[in-house]
């Protein structure tokens, strides 16, 4: 708490710090202790952690960085919350993002920016920047994160930390305010491999709340990430995408270049690589950028100034309809790019358009899966830098959304398919001195095989 007080005037990585709260929790932990309460524990007990605004809270504001959750205080945790409590956790507080995690550098925040601890100048990536900066800049040994199109890998990328995206229904979404149900996923955000196997473990597992979530135990992550810390790879076989390894239009020349020597790394320890192509992942940022807006329309339907936070009644002279009340709400609570998001969603799910544009993109996500499915015959991972770059400086894509957007190439074909990926480090861009991330994905419920390469590279 007093790291976070004495770099909370230079980063602004939190919205809320639960102070009273988080010392509450240690000391009901250290009685624990003293009593030697303490089996069945995880060893992460008594690590405290910060958790993405995202993410709700019993008791403890959560906003998703909008105006439109300004002041709300939810009335019960989500699963995550519940099992980080479970484990003797203290919850240090909230962190910032994009609002309704919509975007990539944070700067879309209702609250303000947060600032790249490794350069005030540049963005902590987004839209997890918060829960990344808090952990890069050791204000917290660990956060939580939501990753929709690479939330939590592109943040961690941008601050030399760890993100992970486990499969989609190995953690459970109970409790993680929707922004695109199909692709959410919550995760780890660490500054080890293995500090992100850990959490992990806490997190993940089969919850009857969430009916998307894997009936199946979970993998061993920690196993995995222990193993690869021996920095054997002898047998382990990795897959280059060609479509997104590096060389290609957009990929910053010392990403590539960090990118290439992490794979020499790879092979002396004993792993073989080739390279593989995924043809239809050239379309998954096309496909996503359909798919997630209408997800992200229906879902934010719900902020209708009835049930949550603001509620703003139209001004004298215009009818005091609930209409009206609903139009003024979401007008002054709601910021641009979520508007652009809710606008662009429900022209791709109008009548008329429906088929042309989500039918499409749901086939052309059908086409990554099976991708996917046929390059993980040949290899156990596949792997690509986790961004074409590394942090860009405040309000250099803020007038382009496009821009912004195609920044997230790299990361989204994981959530279209729903397998896992993980960013680690992997040195520093000559050019920017700023840190590059390399990004490993797994098939589907293997979370483990891809802890080991990322652990023996970290
Ligand atoms: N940057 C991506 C977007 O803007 C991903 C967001 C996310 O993962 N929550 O949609």
């Amino acid at each position: 708490l007093d790291v976070i007080d004495a770099a909370e005037p230079q980063l602004h990585a939190f919205l809320h710090v639960s102070a009273d709260e988080a010392l509450a929790q240690a000391d009901a932990f250290d009685e624990k202790l003293a009593a030697g309460e303490t089996e069945g524990l995880p060893e992460l007990a008594g690590v405290p952690i910060a958790i993405k605004d995202m993410i709700v809270t019993k008791g403890i504001p959560t906003t998703a960085a909008s105006k439109i959750l300004e002041g709300w205080v939810p009335p019960y945790d989500a699963t995550v919350i519940e099992k980080i409590k479970a484990a003797g956790m203290p919850i240090l507080g909230k962190t910032n993002l994009d609002e309704f995690a919509q975007g990539s550098s944070t700067e879309h925040s209702a609250f303000g920016n947060t600032y790249n601890p490794w350069d005030k100048q540049r963005v902590p990536g987004g839209s997890g920047g918060g829960s990344a900066a808090a952990v890069s800049s050791y204000e917290a040994p660990l956060a939580l994160g939501t990753d929709t199109g690479g939330s939590i890998r592109q943040p961690a990328s941008f601050t030399g930390s760890v993100g992970v995206k486990p499969t989609y229904g190995g953690v459970s979404r109970y409790g993680a305010i929707a922004m695109a149900s199909s692709l959410d996923q919550i995760g780890p955000c660490a500054r080890t491999v293995l500090d992100a196997a850990l959490l992990h473990e806490v997190i993940g597992g089969n919850d009857r709340r969430d009916s998307t979530s894997i009936p199946e135990p979970m993998p061993h992550v920690v196993d995995a990430a222990r193993e690869g810390l021996k920095r054997d790879l002898t047998g382990v076989r990795v897959g280059l995408i060609k479509e997104i390894s590096g060389n290609g239009e957009g990929f910053q020349p010392g990403v590539a270049k960090r990118f290439d020597e992490a794979v020499k790394l790879l092979e002396s320890m004993g792993a073989t690589v080739t390279e593989v192509s995924l043809p239809h992942l050239s379309y998954s940022l096309g496909a996503y950028y359909i798919i997630m807006p209408s997800e992200v329309s229906s879902n934010l339907a719900r902020y209708d100034g009835m049930r949550y936070g603001l509620r703003v009644m139209p001004p004298t002279g215009v009818p005091q309809t609930a209409a009206n009340m609903m139009a003024y709400t979401r007008e002054a609570g709601f910021g641009d790019e979520v508007k652009r998001r809710i606008v662009l969603g429900t022209y791709a799910l109008s009548a008329g358009y429906y088929d042309a544009w989500y039918g499409s993109a749901q086939k052309v996500r059908t086409l990554v899966i099976e991708d996917f499915a046929k390059a993980f015959e040949q290899v156990d991972v596949l792997a690509s830098p986790t961004a074409p770059t590394t942090a860009f400086k405040f309000g250099e894509k803020t007038d382009d959304p496009l821009a912004m957007y195609l920044g997230d190439v790299t990361t989204i074909p994981a959530n279209l398919a729903g397998v896992p990926a993980i960013s680690v480090p992997c040195g520093v861009d000559d050019e920017t001195n700023m840190p590059v991330g390399f990004q490993f994905f797994a098939p589907q419920k293997r979370d483990d095989v891809m802890y080991k390469p990322a652990a023996a590279l970290e």
